[in-house]
Formats: C-alpha cells, sequence, structure tokens
C-alpha cells in the first residue's frame, strides 16, 4: 500500500527510504530499551547529507526548500525510524542563517554541513515560564566581550549529543523594556567548551526515547559574538523560525500517521480470526479509513504551507493548522493502529506502541494543541487574545 501523494522530491525520498531501511525495528526496539541515542542513524543521515538540506551550497550544505526538508523528515518517520534525534538541525538552522552575520556562518555552516560539528540543541523552554516564553528568567549579562549566562533550561532536547545550542535568554530585565517582547537574545553557544565550566547537562528519563534534558547555567561565559543579530531583537528571530518548526514536525507526524496505516492494513489483511481477516469488518476497516482521510487532508495543508514558506509568505495560520491537523491524523492514525492490532499492538516487538509513545509528543511539543487554537482564534478570527 503507498500514501504517495504525488512524485515531487522523489529522489529525495527514495534516497531517504534507502537509509532508513538500514535502520529496521530492531534498531530502534534496542535503543528504546536502552534509552541510548540512535549514533549510527544520525551518521548515516549527515553523511548522506539530508541534515545538511537546509543549508546552503556555498557552505558546503544541499540548499533545497523547506518542502524537501518536510519530504526528508516525512519518508524518515513513514519509514519507522525517528527523525526527533536529529530534525532541529532543520529548524534551528534558519534562524542562524537569517539573522547570523556573515563571520557566524563561515564559522559554523561548513562543520555542520559536513557532520563534523552538530546543531541539535534549542534551549528555549524554561521550568517557571513553560509555554510563556516572555516570561523566561535565565539572564544573559554583558561583561567586557562576554556574556555571562546565569539560569536553567528544561526539555532541551539532544544537548548531551549536540555541540552547539542556539539558546534564548534575557539580556534586559523585562520592566526596562519598551515593547513587551523586546529584551530577549539568541546566542549560538558552543557546548564543547561550557560544560563542565558553567554549564550541567542532566538528562530526564521520559516515556519515549527522546535524549531530552535539563541544562543548567551557573556564571557560563561566552564570548560577545555568540550573539545571533541584534541585542534585545532574540524573541522576534525565534519567533520567525516558529513557522519552519511547525511545518517540520507536520511532516513528521504525516510520516507516522502513514507508517500507521500501512503497518495496521496489512495486518488487518492477514490476522484471521472468526475464520475470516480482521480488515473485512467494517468496525476494523472503518477507523483506519477515517484516519487515512484525515491524514490526506491534514498532508494537503502541510505541502500549501510549506510552498508559501518557500514562496517567502508569512504562512502562520497555514503551519499552525498543519502542526495541529497532523499531530490529530498520527494520533489519530495511532490510535487506530493498536486497537487493530488488539494484544499485540501491547507487544514491543511489532513497534506499535513504541511509535504510539513517540507521536504522542506532537500533542504537547514543541507546541500544545491548546496554544494552537488560541493563535488561530486570535490571528484567524480576530477573537480577543487568550493569553498574555
Ligand atoms: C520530550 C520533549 C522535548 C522537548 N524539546 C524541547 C527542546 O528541544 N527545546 C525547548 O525549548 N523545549 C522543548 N520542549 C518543551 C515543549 O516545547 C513544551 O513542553 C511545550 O511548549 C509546553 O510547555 P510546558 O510543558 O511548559 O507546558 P505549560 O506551558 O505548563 O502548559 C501545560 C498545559 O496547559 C496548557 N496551557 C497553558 N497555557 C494555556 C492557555 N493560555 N490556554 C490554554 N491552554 C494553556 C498547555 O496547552 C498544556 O497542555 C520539549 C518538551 C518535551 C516533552
Amino acid at each position: 500500500m503507498t500514501f504517495e501523494p504525488s512524485a515531487e522530491h522523489a529522489a529525495v525520498r527514495e534516497g531517504v527510504a534507502r537509509v532508513c531501511a538500514r535502520f529496521p525495528g530492531a534498531y530502534w526496539r534496542d535503543l528504546d530499551a536502552r534509552r541510548a541515542y540512535p549514533d549510527a542513524f544520525v551518521e548515516a543521515l549527515t553523511e548522506a547529507g539530508y541534515l545538511s538540506a537546509m543549508i546552503p551550497e556555498e557552505y558546503g550544505g544541499a540548499g533545497l526548500d523547506l518542502a524537501a526538508a518536510a519530504a526528508i523528515l516525512e519518508e524518515i518517520h513513514k519509514s519507522g525510524c525517528n527523525a526527533a534525534a536529529c530534525h532541529a538541525q532543520m529548524y534551528t538552522m534558519g534562524t542562524v542563517l537569517r539573522h547570523g552575520d556573515a563571520e557566524q556562518k563561515r564559522t559554523w555552516l561548513p562543520g555542520i554541513a559536513a557532520g563534523t560539528l552538530r546543531l541539535q540543541a534549542f534551549g528555549v523552554t524554561e521550568p517557571t515560564s513553560g509555554t510563556d516564553t516572555l516570561a523566561l528568567r535565565t539572564t544573559a549579562t554583558r561583561d567586557g566581550a562576554s556574556y555571562v549566562v546565569n539560569g536553567q533550561k528544561i526539555w532541551t532536547s539532544r544537548a548531551e549529543h549536540s555541540d552547539l545550542m542556539l539558546l534564548l535568554a534575557r539580556t534586559t530585565p523585562r520592566e526596562n523594556v519598551e515593547t513587551r517582547t523586546d529584551g530577549l537574545s539568541v546566542f549560538l553557544i558552543d557546548l564543547r567548551a561550557l560544560v563542565g565550566c558553567g554549564v550541567t547537562i542532566k538528562p530526564i528519563r521520559t516515556m519515549m526515547n527522546h535524549a531530552t534534558t535539563e541544562v543548567f547555567f551557573d556564571r557560563a561565559r561566552i564570548p560577545a559574538s555568540s550573539l545571533i543579530g541584534e541585542e534585545g531583537k532574540g524573541f522576534r528571530y525565534i519567533l520567525s523560525g516558529m513557522n519552519a518548526e511547525r511545518i517540520l514536525i507536520a511532516a513528521e507526524c504525516i510520516g507516522d500517521a502513514k507508517w500507521f496505516l500501512d503497518k495496521a492494513a496489512a495486518y488487518a489483511k492477514e490476522r484471521v480470526v472468526f475464520g475470516r481477516p480482521i480488515g473485512a469488518n467494517q468496525g476494523v476497516q472503518f477507523p483506519l479509513a477515517r484516519a487515512f482521510a484525515h491524514m490526506l487532508a491534514a498532508e494537503a495543508i502541510v505541502h500549501r504551507a510549506a510552498a508559501m514558506y518557500d514562496a517567502g509568505l508569512d504562512p502562520g495560520i497555514e503551519a499552525n493548522s498543519a502542526k495541529m491537523l497532523a499531530a490529530d491524523a498520527s494520533w489519530e492514525a495511532a490510535e487506530a493502529c493498536v486497537q487493530t492490532f488488539g494484544g499485540f499492538g501491547f507487544a514491543e516487538e511489532y513497534d506499535v506502541e513504541r511509535k504510539f509513545r513517540e507521536t504522542r509528543l506532537y500533542q504537547v511539543a514543541p507546541i500544545s494543541t491548546n496554544l494552537i487554537l488560541c493563535y488561530l482564534a486570535e490571528r484567524a478570527l480576530g477573537l480577543p487574545k487568550s493569553y498574555a
């Protein structure tokens, strides 16, 4: 069974599928049991050039657009693999490309493109501020040719496996800024120089294998040249990267939905109960057919949002809608798949329960469904803003 909607990016998809075929369910099950990082998978993707897809060719990347990056991530998930180990490299890139200066790009991008440097960590969320990013408390205080960073991030995924980290910190106290969105700044920091020297990383064990962490900053000194763009404008830079992030995560959800539906349909044809395949029963077919239709609709919005992004438009409404609908579609497909498998849906060897746990995340991160609804109510429908 195939759910391929178009031949677009066919070569990219085929190439990614070939890499993913080397990392079957047994590979992921073993890592999941040990909560270990998929080093070999990330290396294979890096070697094949897929993680530098969005880096311009002049820095050694493939110079592809967001639609191609989305195709790569969708294909990874459709193959049963998990891009969570490395997807941040694609969406953090936009901030560096759009707002970094020439020197920063020359310093960092060729290494990232070549795979000798990893930019996988993105430190925004904090324990006390949660979704209210403007309330974050980590500070970066200018001191001569350095900034001194103090505070704590939480859910900083992949920090232990990344050389670099994009950090959002407050450079001007909240009470001293004219515009409420001012006063936060983005830094591209070199974790290698800081771990054990002002930075401590503590893993958080979660219901799925996600390599997420808490990161503590205690008088961590970073060069002033780590600042991306203008001091105090970081919140805007991060926001401008959010559309790309939403679209790429939505593509992963579409990939998950396709994996669940493929897996469930194959099983429903094979599994014989009461003398016939369970898939002959409408009670088994209908939830899968419904999930399929919802996946197709969500996929269309993901493609539309990516096309708008690549055309230089602002797809805020489409990117947020795509993320919510695709996350709903993957969750609906996951639920229908577990039900189709019956008891075997709970057995590790079928991978269904693992993917089920993995795809649940997308209702919460990188943005929760409620906050997307808040955004759409305000921006698309003109309703009063419901969050400060
Ligand atoms: C596995 C994992 C990996 C992550 N990786 C990263 C990462 O790499 N970098 C990073 O910076 N962050 C990361 N995050 C953080 C993630 O983006 C946040 O968890 C998410 O944005 C929600 O924030 P929160 O957990 O603080 O929830 P809260 O803000 O505490 O919200 C809790 C619940 O309340 C709801 N809620 C809050 N305010 C409102 C409101 N006004 N209206 C309606 N509902 C509301 C939310 O929708 C949510 O369901 C990760 C999280 C997880 C779990």
